[in-house]
Formats: C-alpha cells, sequence, structure tokens
C-alpha cells in the first residue's frame, strides 16, 4: 500500500518536460537578453506553458522575469531592454499531469537562489529519481521547501553543499554524485559564469556553441543545437554524459567529466519525437533518424507486396514529425508522398497539451483530411507513435469518413510504447498506454486489439532492432525503457515492477 502510495506521489508530483539556453559574452557592454529570446523561441517546442530568464547585470546582481505564455508573450520588448546583460539562462517549461494547476511563478524555471552565503539561478530539464530522499535530508537539516518541486530540492541541495566550500565546480561535483536521475541542468553564478551539467547516462540533450566576431566573444548551452543556430551559433559539441562543461566570457570552456558509467541511455524518443528535425543529438541528425525510421518500415512492410494495394497507394505523413518517416518510408517504397492532411498550426501540440479532454478537441480543431487527395486511395499513414491511442483513432476515422480513404494503413514509426516513463517527460500510467494496457491484457494478439481499437484495415510498428539502427546506436546507448520495461536507473525500475503488478491486478 505505502508503496502504490509512493508511484501515486511520483505521478503527481511536479515533472517537466523543458527546454534550457544559456548564453556569456565577453562584451561587458552587450545584452544577451535577445539571444536569450531567440534561442527560447527555437527551442519552444519544449515547452509552451511557462517562459522565464535570468539575466546578470553589470554589479553581480541576477534578475530574474518569468510568467506563464509562450516566449513571445512573455518576452515582450519592454523586458528585452528591462533585462540587460552580458550573462543569462532561459527555460521554456511543459508541466506535466499534477502539475498544471500550478500556474505560480514558484514552478516556473529559473529558479533563482539567494541566501546569505551564496547567489544562483538554475534551469533544470528532468526528473530526480532520489528526490523523496534527497528532500527527507533536507528537511532533517532544517531546510524549509515552498515548492514540491525537483528544482528547488537540487538548489537547496547545491546551497547546503555551498556551505562548506566556495568553489564552484566542487560544489557541482558534489551534487552530481549524490544525483539518481536524468537531468540536464544549467547554472549561473552571480560571478558570471555558467555550468551546464548533464547525468551520467545522458537522458536529455545538451549541446554548447559559440559565436566569434571582431567585436565580442560569445558561448552558448541549449538543449538542441537547432537553438544555436538560431542565434546564428557554430554547434561546438555535445555536453558528454557525466561531465561538468564550464563557460565563462573570461576564461573561455573548461570541462571535467565526473562521472563515466559504463553504458548510456539517451533518450530514443527525442530522435522518434521531441526534438527538433534540424537538430544534432549526440552526433545523430534527427531528420536523418526519421528518414532511416521511415525507410526501415517501409522495407519490411508486408502490403507493399500487394499489387491491388501498391498502384492505388499513396503516403501521407501525420503533419508535423510523421514527415520526415513519410519522406523515407515513399522513397524506399518508391510510392507518392502527399500531403493528405491540412494542419492549422496556430493550436499546438496535442501530445505534450496536458489533460485528456484538451487533447481530443486540440485533434479535431487541428487536423482537416484533404478529400481531393485520399478519397477512395489506399493511404498509407505515417505516424511517430501511438500513445493513449484515441489522437490515433480520431485521424485514422477522419480519413475514412471525412476523407473518403478506401483503406488506412498505418505505419508507425516508434514500436509500441508499452511502459511509462519515469525520466521527466509525461507519459500516461502503463494502464493509460493503449499498448501497455493492451499487452497486459491480451499477451501475444495485443498489436491485433490495438488495430481493432484504433481502427486502421493495416497496422505495422517499427521493431526495437530497427529503431536501434535507424539512430545509428546500440541498445547500450539509448533508453528504451517504455519499449521494453527495463529501466536503466535502479530505483525506477522497482516502482516499474510494482505498476506493472498493479496493472495486471485490475485486469
Ligand atoms: S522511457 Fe522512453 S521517453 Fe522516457 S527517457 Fe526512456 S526512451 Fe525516453
Amino acid at each position: 500500500m505505502l508503496l502504490k502510495k509512493k508511484i501515486k506521489q511520483m505521478r503527481e508530483k511536479p515533472r517537466e518536460h523543458c527546454a534550457i539556453f544559456g548564453v556569456t559574452c565577453d562584451d561587458l557592454g552587450y545584452s544577451v537578453s535577445n539571444i536569450l529570446y531567440k534561442g527560447l523561441i527555437a527551442l519552444q517546442h519544449r515547452g509552451q506553458e511557462s517562459t522565464g530568464i535570468s539575466i546578470l547585470k553589470t554589479g553581480g546582481k541576477i534578475f530574474t522575469y518569468k510568467k506563464n505564455g509562450l516566449v513571445s508573450k512573455v518576452l515582450k520588448e519592454r523586458i528585452i531592454s528591462q533585462y540587460w546583460g552580458n550573462v543569462g539562462i532561459g527555460h521554456n517549461r511543459y508541466a506535466t499531469t499534477g502539475a498544471v494547476g500550478f500556474k505560480s511563478s514558484l514552478y516556473m524555471q529559473p529558479f533563482h537562489f539567494k541566501n546569505n552565503e551564496i547567489e544562483f539561478s538554475m534551469a533544470f530539464n528532468g526528473t530526480i529519481a532520489n528526490f523523496d530522499e534527497i528532500k527527507k535530508r533536507m528537511d532533517e537539516m532544517g531546510r524549509i521547501f515552498i515548492t514540491d518541486t525537483d528544482t528547488e530540492v537540487l538548489a537547496q541541495l547545491i546551497g547546503s553543499i555551498a556551505l562548506g566550500t566556495e568553489d564552484w565546480p566542487e560544489i557541482l561535483k558534489l551534487t552530481s554524485r549524490l544525483l539518481d536521475g536524468s537531468y540536464s541542468l544549467i547554472l549561473m553564478t552571480s560571478e558570471g559564469d555558467i555550468y551546464a551539467i548533464r547525468d551520467p547516462l545522458g537522458f536529455k540533450p545538451l549541446c554548447i556553441g559559440e559565436l566569434k566576431t571582431e567585436q565580442r566573444n560569445l558561448y552558448f548551452v541549449a538543449s538542441e543545437s537547432c537553438a544555436i543556430d538560431a542565434v546564428g551559433g557554430d554547434f561546438l559539441r555535445d555536453v558528454k554524459p557525466g561531465e561538468i562543461v564550464h563557460l565563462s566570457h573570461q576564461k573561455d570552456i573548461h570541462s571535467e567529466l565526473v562521472i563515466k558509467a559504463d553504458r548510456t541511455a539517451i533518450c530514443q524518443f527525442e530522435y522518434v519525437y521531441f526534438a527538433r528535425p534540424d537538430s544534432i543529438i549526440d552526433g545523430v541528425s534527427v531528420a536523418e533518424a526519421r528518414l532511416q525510421l521511415g525507410m526501415h518500415l517501409a522495407k519490411n512492410d508486408p502490403i507493399l507486396k500487394n499489387s491491388e494495394i501498391r498502384e492505388n497507394a499513396i503516403v501521407v505523413p501525420v503533419p508535423d514529425s510523421g514527415r520526415s518517416v513519410a519522406v523515407g518510408y515513399a522513397k524506399e517504397a518508391k510510392l507518392p508522398y502527399v500531403e493528405g492532411l491540412m494542419k492549422n498550426r496556430y493550436v499546438h501540440r496535442t501530445f505534450i497539451m496536458p489533460g485528456q479532454a484538451k487533447r481530443k478537441i486540440a485533434v479535431k480543431e487541428k487536423l482537416n483530411p484533404i478529400k481531393s487527395i485520399v478519397k477512395d486511395k489506399d493511404v498509407i499513414l505515417l505516424d511517430d507513435s501511438i500513445v493513449r491511442g484515441t489522437t490515433t483513432q480520431q485521424i485514422v476515422s477522419l480519413l475514412k469518413e471525412k476523407g473518403g480513404a478506401k483503406r488506412v494503413h498505418l505505419r508507425v514509426s516508434c514500436p509500441p510504447i508499452v511502459s511509462p516513463c519515469y525520466m521527466g517527460i509525461d507519459f500516461p500510467t502503463k494502464g493509460e498506454l493503449i499498448a501497455g494496457r493492451f499487452q497486459s491484457q491480451y499477451g501475444k494478439r495485443y498489436i491485433d486489439e490495438i488495430q481493432r481499437t484504433i481502427g486502421p484495415d493495416t497496422l505495422l510498428y517499427q521493431t526495437i532492432n530497427n529503431l536501434t539502427q535507424a539512430i545509428g546506436k546500440s541498445r547500450n546507448e539509448l533508453c528504451l525503457a517504455c519499449l521494453t520495461g527495463e529501466y536503466q536507473l535502479k530505483s525506477v525500475q522497482k516502482l516499474a515492477e510494482l505498476e506493472e503488478s498493479i496493472v495486471k491486478s485490475r485486469i
């Protein structure tokens, strides 16, 4: 019972899927606020609920501004000119289930920490699996918490360690050794340094870049390389798993590998869905990975051998993330690629919209089939993933009922998602995941049951082997936990096994 409660707490605890961006410039007369704006706009797809920046003003004072809303709504011209300084960090936040009601700025980032000894601001993407344990220890030490976020626990931990030393690399090394989790973190000190830290398994992406001109030198750190492109910078490299990188406008870039694990666990979902196609993550182009995912699906698709279907087939992507996959599929299958679904760009992504009801309305508002293209056709529909199944079900039904498609053949670039993510991404519980629930309920024939429920005439998922091949990384380099139920963080594996038994006990 106690452990069931713990699982519930994990779900209800605010967890984020976010974007982080930082910049430091050696020209004290130059303000980086506008660069923060551009970097955060490029990363808007990673979080749309709140936006925040911290700027270091001349004299060593940190000023933080954060509000609910998109970057363009929050960082208005007036704010950009008001928050003026040569070093800054920023954050886009997406609050997961349970955090929706927390509209207070206390739950937004960057998290600005200040006491008599130390001042810093930090932006965090991820989750700390040993959150409860660290918080309990901090509580015992008399620390007072005003939120129940990982970010505040982390800030308090850093604040406590800083009581013993003023050496920032040492403080961060000690901190990272105490953490068990999946995270990328940037921290700006009141001395004007930025530190970038990635967890030892490298779940979340993080990279650095630079821009050198005759007038000034700038260094960047970002969740994705597309943000470095957006500010006109040159991508330098990824922050390595377990590494702390120090970006200083006085001392350039220094780094130290603090923890070296014998494997990595880069989130496969970054390549499949989350990241922008123009990003490069850990040496792999996201666009190229998606193209390869489509090609692998076509290579293994039995319907391409059926001449009646082939002659009548068109390849249609679910916009936008299905596009690169559909291009790859069409190229390999030598079939026409067509845009058979019109997307209203002014409705936000459904997957990261909190709440099932909001998601359902958003699909209908967002997508409309183009009848003149799909009518009477065998539509080979390429989607990035099936999570709850309701969105996909609606798209299939739109194509058939509204578009008049003869048949819909659903092809999914991500293998069946059977287990929740405890690594800071808003995945539903196992019972809410269609593949997770059906696998527990129907065993080997669960894919047939998914097809029957969602409604396509045929259904083909990517295999895990083809997924790893398409990305170009081995099973030992990627996190595949939501596909296999095998978690790399030990504390998480235990919770996952318990949730599995709870789902089974309910069937
Ligand atoms: S469980 Fe899935 S979504 Fe979560 S980090 Fe691993 S691969 Fe990514």
